[in-house]
């Protein structure tokens, strides 16, 4: 459905993993309508040639530790310019609200008195995995998954994250931001009690025509997946469902 669009609102619009067609008709339809798209440097860039004549289109991106907006002057930005009384557009990889600061943002518009919309995208986590033949959840082999982020090791007090418990839930992980950090993820859940040969893959560049996937086991994923070179934006899945392969759109 067309999504309609009133000046002085801001949307929060979930991109989906990159490939263009993983996008929704109503976060196209809201890039169409923008006069003002702020985005950074995962999801579908190539829609950007969708933005009406004249619009405003902002980069914002974070490449991983290194240069990047910081949030507050992007909450500034799209406060500032809904105040002006022009349509903008929040567009993020993937999902607003699955690692994507999309809350905040929700509640800077909101506290500033600037209405504010989400349109979700679909997420990562799922798709991308999906993309390279593995299925989140699979009849026999796995009753549910957790989406955790890796971006600080799980010794890094800033880590509020129980590894020894994902280790033992049963569930498919699925780990994002987790390439910087693989060896020591998968050292706390095999101290959790994971066993090592648990079937862990890794898929780079879901989605895009540069997509790789390694599959591996859980002790050896990160040796493997650093012998390959793999660089983020990258999918860490681990469980059985990882020892899949349930298409072929890949050359390997
Ligand atoms: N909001 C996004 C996630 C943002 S965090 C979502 O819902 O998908 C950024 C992380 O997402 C990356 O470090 C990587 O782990 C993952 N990611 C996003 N797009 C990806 C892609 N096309 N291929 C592999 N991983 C991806």
């Amino acid at each position: 459905m067309r999504f309609e669009f009133a000046p002085g609102t801001v949307v929060l619009v979930g991109g989906g993993p990159g490939d263009p067609g993983l996008m929704t008709v109503a976060g196209l339809s809201a890039i169409q309508q923008a006069d003002v798209i702020v985005h950074d440097r995962l999801g579908p860039l190539e829609l950007l040639d969708e933005a009406a004549d004249g619009a405003e289109v902002i980069n914002v991106g974070k490449i991983p530790r290194g240069a990047y907006t910081p949030q507050e002057e992007i909450n500034r930005l799209l406060v500032d310019r809904a105040q002006q009384g022009l349509r903008v557009v929040r567009l993020k990889g993937g999902d607003n609200y699955v690692f994507g600061r999309g809350g905040e943002e929700w509640l800077a518009c909101a506290e500033a008195g600037v209405p504010v919309r989400v349109i979700p995208g679909v997420t990562s986590a799922v798709s991308v995995p999906a993309m390279a033949g593995i299925p989140v959840t699979h009849r026999s082999l796995s009753q549910g998954f957790c989406v955790v982020s890796g971006h600080v090791a799980p010794d890094d007090e800033r880590s509020a994250v129980d590894w020894g418990a994902l280790a033992r839930c049963g569930l498919t992980i699925v780990i994002l931001m987790g390439v910087h950090n693989l060896n020591h993820i998968a050292d706390a859940l095999i101290a959790g009690g994971m066993e090592p040969g648990t079937a862990a893959a890794v898929v780079a560049d879901g989605t895009t025509p540069g997509q790789r996937t390694i599959r591996s086991r859980l002790d050896r994923v990160s040796n493997e997946a650093a012998g390959a070179d793999v660089r983020p934006p990258a999918i860490v899945v681990v469980g059985a469902v990882a020892g899949l392969t349930l298409n072929a759109r890949e050359p390997d």
